[in-house]
This record gives structure tokens, C-alpha cells and sequence, in this order.
């Protein structure tokens, strides 16, 4: 072809493709609504992923600051669903007033439903729905980076070289190679945390209720928490908030943890006794703690802060302690897990209002 291009002639194929797709068109049309839908806690970062994921779907999205509370809850006024994130609360109260409004419709855009009262969803014959899997290694590369961060110091050199200050003491680390690294959860996120520890050349054991026969493959020996506790050089956390991992990390567990471990909570912030662990670090037994997710982070993360006095003592001592990095839910936080997040979300919502629900999201239907 002289130009380059390849000649194209229209064939009775191409005619009948078109066809179907215009029938498909409106065949969809007819079935989707175009819900009004309220998202809570929307901050502005997210929004062009939920705009962009929306297009073929054609929802009306409306963007609340608010988080969902029984005092923000009358915001959900006029919509037809409302979707929400880790902090917005599922409460038997809000989900009464939204039964109220005529609202029925939830989707979360994120993976753990522990803000959902489910007994509560299930009575007033709810549909709810989450984004059942997103990059995992999002949050396993934020574990990685906590560690590393705390371990080398970074996040202090980095403090010390703005002032011109080059000095070393207070800095030294240790090797991780051939270090005990404890993974408690093992699946998608600890699986992911697994593999990247494997490759710094650590020992990896790992807890969980159902073993992963993926990691058994590669050498990973599953043992009790109890021998986790006692073993490892550094603890991540990946397993979900339940009841029974409530406080899973309290005075107990830490005390039988080797002194000088360093302590890792990418998962929920209930997984770990505050207190318990705040006395731990003061009397120098745990080494260092990385935490993204906080027991009380409701009222303070996705919020500044800065301009007033943080009235949560604990939050305020761990903040301040040289030997803990603190970041505000933030291992979600990458490109590829917002794209994904945002999919998912629109795609729920879309079946949702079509009464399809994907047996993987579903909370409660
Ligand atoms: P997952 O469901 O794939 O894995 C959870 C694992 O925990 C499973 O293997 C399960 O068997 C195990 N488990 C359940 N109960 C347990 C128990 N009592 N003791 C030990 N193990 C138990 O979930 P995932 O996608 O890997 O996510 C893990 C957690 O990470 C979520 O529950 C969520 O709370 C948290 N998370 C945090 C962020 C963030 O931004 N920081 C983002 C996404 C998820």
C-alpha cells in the first residue's frame, strides 16, 4: 500500500457487528437508570479516576466532602445510591435514615467493610457492595517502604540534610537479609509483602487460618501466632478486622515479641492495642512501629490538622516519637490501585442498579 495504510473495505461482517452493537446500545440504554449517586468522604484526588471510569456508565456523580455520619446523613437526600470509603460510618442509625430516604444502594470503594453494621444492612434489606481486589502490591510496597524508611532512617536524614547537618550518629540500621520477617495475613496484600521479603533474601514465616499453599511452595513455613510473636525480627500485619483480631497486637502479644522487633500495620488500626503498644516503645521493647492505619483515625486522617492542637493524646505521643512513622491510610494510595478502585466502583454501582450482584463484592444482598 503506497500511503502506508491499509485499504479498508466495508464487508457484511463489519455490517452486522455494527448492527449488533447499536441493538446492544439500546438494549443498555433502556436498562440503566443513570442513578444520582452521593459519594461521601470524596476528596479531590480521586475524582477524575471516578469521572474517567464513569464514562461508559453515565451515573451522575455528586462529590461530598462530608463523611457519612447521622449528622451528614440527610446529604444522601435525592439520590438513588450513595457510595462511601473506610471511614464513613454504616451505623444502624445512618442506615435507618437512608431506609428512610428511600436509599437502599451502597457501594464502598475499598476493600474492608468493618465500617458496615452487617446485621443491621441485612434486616433493612440492604444492597452492598466493595472493591474486592485491587493492586495488592500497592499496600505491600507501602509496608516495604515503612520499613525500610524506619530501619535506614530515611525519613530522619532527610530532616537533618534540609538543615545541612551531614552527620551520621543516630542513623545506623540493620541488614534485612537473612532477618525473621512475621507476616500475619497472607492473603492478596501479606502474600504480595511475602514475596517482596523473599527477595531481600529475609526468612519469612507467616500466620494465617487457611495457609497459603502458594507461599508453602516457596519455601514460607506456616506457624502459630504465639511462634511468630516469639520469632520474628519484624511483624506486618495483613489479616482483616474481626472480632477475634481485635486487639490481636495487645500487652500479651508484645510481650512475648522479641525485644527490639519492629512492628508494622498496614491493615486496620484495631488489629493493635494503642496504649499497649505506645508503653512498648517507651520502654525501648518494640523497636519501631510503622503504622498507616490508626484505631481512632476517623476523626483525624484525610484531614489537616496542622492549624490546631490534635486533641488525641496517643495519636499526638506517636506522631512525636523518633523511632514511629505514621502515615494516614495512604497504602492504597498509587495510580494503578485508583484506576482499579474506581473501575470496580462504577462497575458496582452500574450492577447494583441492574440487580446483578458479583458474588466477590458482595457484603450483604
Ligand atoms: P485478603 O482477604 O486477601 O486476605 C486476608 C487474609 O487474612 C486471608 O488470607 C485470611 O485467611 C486471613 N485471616 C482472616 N482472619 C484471620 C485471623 N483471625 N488470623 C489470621 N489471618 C486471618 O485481604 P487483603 O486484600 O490482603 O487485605 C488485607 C487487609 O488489608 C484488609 O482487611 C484491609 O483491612 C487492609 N487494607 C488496607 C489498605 C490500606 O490502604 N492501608 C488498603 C486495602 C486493604
Amino acid at each position: 500500500v503506497p500511503d502506508g495504510k491499509a485499504r479498508y473495505r466495508r464487508g457484511p461482517t463489519d455490517v452486522l457487528t455494527q448492527t449488533s452493537r447499536w441493538l446492544m446500545s439500546i438494549f443498555l440504554n433502556k436498562r440503566t437508570t443513570r442513578m444520582n449517586i452521593a459519594f461521601f468522604s470524596s476528596q479531590p484526588y480521586e475524582q477524575p479516576f471516578l469521572e474517567a471510569a464513569n464514562r461508559n456508565h453515565h451515573h451522575t456523580l455528586t462529590f461530598l466532602t462530608e463523611t457519612l455520619t447521622p449528622e451528614t446523613v440527610r446529604l444522601a437526600a435525592g439520590h438513588q445510591a450513595i457510595c462511601v470509603f473506610v471511614n464513613d460510618q454504616l451505623s444502624r442509625p445512618v442506615l435507618q435514615a437512608l431506609a428512610e430516604q428511600g436509599i437502599q444502594l451502597i457501594a464502598l470503594r475499598c476493600t474492608g467493610f468493618n465500617q458496615v453494621d452487617v446485621e443491621a444492612a441485612q434486616e433493612l434489606r440492604f444492597r452492598i457492595l466493595r472493591v474486592p481486589a485491587y493492586s495488592p502490591h500497592s499496600v505491600a510496597e507501602h509496608a516495604v517502604a515503612l520499613l525500610l524508611s524506619l530501619n535506614r532512617k530515611t525519613y530522619l536524614a532527610y530532616q537533618r540534610t534540609k538543615d545541612n547537618n551531614f552527620t551520621l550518629d543516630g542513623l545506623m540500621g540493620f541488614d534485612l537479609y537473612g532477618r525473621r520477617v512475621g507476616v500475619i495475613g497472607t492473603g492478596k496484600i501479606g502474600a504480595a509483602f511475602a514475596r517482596i521479603m523473599l527477595g531481600f533474601g529475609c526468612q519469612v514465616l507467616a500466620y494465617d487460618k487457611v495457609p497459603s499453599p502458594q507461599l508453602q511452595a516457596l519455601g514460607v513455613p506456616f506457624l502459630s501466632l504465639e511462634e511468630i510473636l516469639e520469632q520474628a525480627d519484624v511483624i506486618s500485619l495483613h489479616c482483616p478486622l474481626l472480632p477475634e483480631t481485635h486487639h490481636l497486637i495487645d500487652a500479651a502479644a508484645l510481650a512475648r515479641m522479641k525485644p527490639g522487633a519492629y512492628l508494622l500495620n498496614t491493615s486496620r488500626g484495631g488489629l493493635i492495642d494503642t496504649p499497649a503498644v505506645l508503653e512498648a516503645l517507651e520502654s525501648g521493647h518494640l523497636g519501631a512501629l510503622g503504622m498507616d492505619v490508626y484505631e481512632l483515625e476517623d476523626d483525624f486522617f484525610f484531614a489537616d490538622w496542622s492549624d490546631k492542637p490534635l486533641p488525641d493524646a496517643d495519636l499526638n505521643a506517636l506522631t512525636h516519637l523518633p523511632n514511629v512513622l505514621v502515615t494516614s491510610h495512604q497504602g492504597f494510595f498509587t495510580r494503578e490501585a485508583m484506576e482499579q478502585i474506581a473501575d470496580t466502583t462504577i462497575s458496582n454501582l452500574t450492577a447494583l442498579e441492574q440487580e446483578h450482584l458479583p458474588e466477590k463484592a458482595l457484603v450483604v444482598g
